[in-house]
């Protein structure tokens, strides 16, 4: 069945998409669902910076999710889930179940979380790519996540999926503006 990423940076617009996806879905007879990592402290809900919001399950792993009671499964914040996760996104697939995918695609060094490769590797019927303002020259064309600690650019050395408690901050940028290693 069809598989649709939403791909971007921070402040993209991702969720504010996924639920407007998902949000008419209640007034239909579609079985449907919505999954957010447990690595996610911060929500208890997905929402979109504009003020939406729709509950979703909180999982550690997709291996919970029975393919024979939805139609439209939604995964918010995908790159909080691991490359295994996506066997069971090509398991929903086989079973008929559409499957609607939303996270960051870069990680803070600007490289392709395995787990969204691994997502290319099931051929998507439809990418949407989202952009964002860059928060430094403030063109409408970020596609990087730029992740500030203490201020200063973060470029290797950390795990690629980090935590969104506070200890680090991210910034949306744009081609010009990130700033990556030098090798
Ligand atoms: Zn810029």
């Amino acid at each position: 069945m069809e598989l649709i990423l939403i791909l971007g940076p921070m402040k993209s617009g991702k969720s504010f998409d996924l639920i407007s996806y998902f949000a008419p879905l209640k007034y239909t007879g579609i079985p449907h669902t919505l999954f957010q990592s447990s690595r996610n402290v911060r929500d208890a809900h997905i929402w979109s910076r504009n003020g939406l919001e729709l509950s979703a399950n909180k999982v550690g792993s997709l291996s919970h999710i029975d393919p024979d009671k939805y139609k439209i499964v939604g995964i918010d914040e995908i790159h909080m889930f691991s490359e295994s996760d996506v066997t069971w996104i090509d398991k929903l697939l086989r079973n008929g179940v559409r499957v609607v995918v939303s996270g960051l695609d870069l990680d803070y060094r600007g490289q392709m979380f395995p787990v969204i490769k691994r997502l290319f590797e099931l051929g998507p019927t439809e990418v949407r790519y989202r952009r964002a303002v860059c928060e430094v020259c403030r063109t409408p064309d970020a596609r990087y996540t730029q992740v500030l600690h203490h201020k200063a650019a973060l470029l290797d050395g950390a795990p690629a999926c980090l935590p969104d408690d506070g200890t680090y901050e991210y910034v949306p940028v744009c081609r010009a503006c990130f700033v990556k290693k030098t090798s």
